[in-house]
């Protein structure tokens, strides 16, 4: 009998396929692509997954090895899914076993056979006499009880892993099943069967002429592959929009991704799913653990979850009746993976509905500008809403000049009058300051020494609670100093104000209302969002303060007033990216004005206020804005209409990684130029001394050339073992 080899994909950091042999005692049942298998490599054994299951062998036959094993569970790849995988490495030239690796859960990275208990759903009993009688008491007494209940009776098994993601406790589980109102069953498992009684009919909203169309648009080209950029201000009902083309897609038993920011996904999302379809959804976020994660991935896979959604790595979920995907946010800078496997999960969801031919839908009221370009030129399909849907108007944004006012704690006079008159008409304020912290740094006010981090060079942020410096660029920490090291003076003063200072500020100037800070570090427990975002929205706070996490997504009906306190800082970056980012960045903060009838207002300090950026921005819009940026890309030559890769190397030694860098650009590549190599704009980070080289190409296929001769050339680079280096193919973030 003729030996048997395959070809197999290794978590390691190289870019090939490895060859072995399968030994007969492990041929039957047949091997299949998509299979994971234990193979032994250098000293260790990995698990490797099965990309050619009959390979020619190129190689010494004595020198190739045998797999020593094989999983046999049910959790192997489709073909489809491994195929998907490797266009993704391809088109991010990233070792392809890496990728398997970060798309596959934890759990199925290691050699163990895996047990997972079948999947458990709660739902309500009919109810008795007696019941009915606790119910009525729960609607009076315990509302929150009372809306789980509701939740729970309009579904047929809803998981706790939605129920903690809506911010239920277990203790209002429990309060529910003592009264024996609630069970915990196991899911029926009926596959690729939702069709019927899907629907919760009654939510269902008359659509406004702007969005039928689009909704026709979306399910008049179900079966084949088209990219529609809906475009529309929070608020103009793109969520309907979403919910409404969805229907036709559950209703032909396919399923749908729907893949939202890390931040967006907050129990008001996905209330909006639960509230419309009475399907199985599974959920993939942080939140989740190893088993969770698991279980989402296998319901997916067998059909048994209509809807999956999730943050950007959910791209890589297995659906074999998958018919559309919505990427909801796109512009979302937490859609790229900024580390290892560098990739967008808005593009590759658009080549998986490529390779699968079917719709995708990508939301925004601020289009990326790659989007943007796109859409103008034809390729997506351009839809716009112009209106607010329901009853709410358009916040006014207005600029306060700091130069001419009376600043208290970074609060302008006029700001504070606008904050007055909004918390005597009993609504609620938003104040956005995106540094997190206490204050951005510390200095000796007798010698002026500023407390840095040696490893970064730059100055720590104090964490005035844990009485703790901590840099933001590394994570180390260290104990404020009673006295200043350099002077031994014990005048050591914050300088500038972050979040938490602001906090505590606003507590003395209005010491009637309540403020929550909602920030990374107000959050950092399990649940604790969930837990702000609804006291905000029972008006427990009056007062909010945060990060650019509370810009994004969330709805505050009762907010009226949104202000920014200082918006300078992006105005002079030497990013390309910045000013759009701060343009998407403002307009998405303003969004959160005045959503529900109430009119809402949002005004933005800053000591430059003739800045034509922000000028343009405030009075003639984020369209108009971006029109003419993309006018400027076009003629500086920039992306959208040129392409990049950013290659980026760090060693502890300052003059490495230019080197190494430098060395690769001597030969010069057709199609492509070079920019670089430069110091990066953090030149230091965690005491690595860091350089960037960026590849510039006028069109993606000359880019892809381009990268290959680069990788080809850096094993020969003689400082390659010095540094260490990765690749950035469209990369969104030039400041690292
Ligand atoms: P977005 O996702 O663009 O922020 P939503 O879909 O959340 O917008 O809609 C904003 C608000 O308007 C929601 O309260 C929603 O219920 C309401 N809404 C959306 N579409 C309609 C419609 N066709 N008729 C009435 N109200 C609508
Ligand atoms: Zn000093
Ligand atoms: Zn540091």
């Amino acid at each position: 009998m003729s030996e048997h080899y395959i070809q197999v994909a290794i978590p390691v950091p190289m870019r090939q396929l490895f060859t072995y042999r399968v030994p007969t005692s492990l041929c039957s049942p047949a091997i299949k692509v998509g299979e994971r298998v234990v193979v032994p490599f250098g000293p260790r054994k990995v698990i490797g997954l099965v990309i050619d299951e009959q390979a020619e062998c190129n190689f010494e036959p004595n020198k190739i090895k045998n797999i020593t094993g094989r999983l046999n569970d049910n959790f192997n790849l489709s073909k489809q899914l491994v195929s998907f995988l490797q266009l993704c490495a391809h088109y991010y030239h990233h070792p392809v076993g890496d990728v398997f690796q970060q798309a596959l859960p934890v759990l199925l990275r290691k050699i163990e056979n895996i047990t997972l208990s079948p999947p458990m759903v709660w739902q309500t009993k009919t109810a008795n006499k007696e019941q009915e009688t606790s119910l009525k008491k729960l609607e009076k007494k315990a509302a929150k009880q009372f809306s789980l209940y509701q939740l729970i009776n309009s579904h047929h098994g809803i998981s706790w892993v939605e129920l903690r993601t809506l911010g239920y406790s277990k203790a209002q589980l429990n309060a529910l099943q003592s009264k024996d109102l609630i069970i915990e069953q196991e899911q029926v498992v009926s596959q690729f069967s939702w069709q019927e009684d899907t629907l919760n009919q009654a939510d269902k909203l008359l659509l406004s002429s702007e969005q039928a169309i689009i909704v026709s648009a979306i399910n008049s080209s179900l079966s084949s592959f088209s990219c529609h950029l809906v475009d529309g201000v929070t608020g103009s009902g793109k969520t309907e929009v979403y919910l409404q083309a969805m229907e036709g897609v559950l209703a032909k038993n396919q399923q749908v991704l729907v893949i939202v920011p890390e931040i967006g996904l907050t129990p008001q999302t996905l209330n909006r799913f639960e509230q419309r379809f009475n399907v199985p959804i599974a959920l993939h976020h942080s939140g989740l653990n190893d088993k969770e994660r698991l279980a989402t991935w296998l319901s997916a896979q067998q059909g048994s979850a209509a809807i999956v959604i999730g943050t950007r790595s959910a791209i890589f979920t297995p659906l074999h009746q998958l018919g559309l995907i919505i990427i909801d946010e796109e512009h979302d800078s937490s859609l790229k993976q900024q580390d290892s496997f560098r990739y967008h999960g808005r593009d590759m969801a658009i080549l998986r509905a490529r390779q699968l031919n079917i719709p995708i839908v990508l939301g925004t009221a601020t289009p990326s500008f790659e989007t943007l370009q796109n859409a103008l030129s034809g390729k997506y399909s351009y839809h716009q809403l112009l209106n607010r849907a329901g009853k709410s108007n358009k916040a006014k944004i207005a600029l306060i000049d700091m130069n001419h006012q009376q600043v208290e704690f970074g609060l302008s006079g006029t700001l504070k009058d606008e904050m007055k008159k909004t918390l005597a008409r009993g609504e609620q304020v938003l104040l956005f300051l995106n540094r997190r912290g206490y204050a951005p740094a510390i200095n000796c006010q007798e010698c002026h020494w500023l407390a840095e981090c040696q490893r970064c060079d730059k100055p720590y942020t104090l964490h005035q609670k844990q009485q703790l410096l901590i840099c933001h660029h590394c994570g180390s920490q260290k104990r404020v100093p009673p006295q200043c090291p350099s002077c031994g003076s014990v005048r050591i003063a914050p300088l500038g104000q972050g979040t938490e200072q602001l906090e505590s500020r606003l507590e003395e100037l209005f010491p009637d209302s309540s403020i929550v800070r909602i920030d990374r570090d107000s959050t950092r427990k399990k649940g604790e969002l969930a837990k702000l975002l609804q006291e905000v929205s029972d008006k427990k706070h009056q007062l909010l303060v945060g990060t650019q996490m509370l810009a994004k997504g969330h709805h505050f009906p009762d907010v009226t007033l949104v202000a920014v306190l200082d918006v300078d800082g992006a105005l002079f970056s030497f990013d390309f990216r910045a000013s759009e980012q701060m343009a998407q960045l403002l307009i998405q903060v303003a969004g959160r004005a005045g959503r529900a009838s109430k009119p809402g207002k949002v005004l933005v300090q800053s000591n430059y206020v003739d800045h034509p950026l922000l000028q343009d921005l405030v009075h003639n819009g984020y369209h108009h804005f971006a029109h003419q940026a993309l006018t400027e890309r076009k003629q500086a030559l920039l992306p959208p209409f040129t392409f990049q890769a950013l290659l980026r190397a760090d060693s502890n030694y300052p003059s490495y990684p230019e080197k190494f860098l430098r060395a690769l650009t001597l030969r010069r590549i057709e199609g492509c130029e070079f920019a670089g190599p430069v110091p990066a704009a953090m030149e230091k980070k965690a005491g690595k001394f860091r350089f960037h080289l960026i590849i510039q190409a006028k069109s993606r296929k000359d880019l892809h050339r381009a990268i290959l001769q680069l990788l080809i050339q850096i094993p020969n680079n003689e400082w390659q073992g010095k540094v260490r280096w990765s690749l950035d193919v469209d990369p969104i973030d030039l400041n690292w």
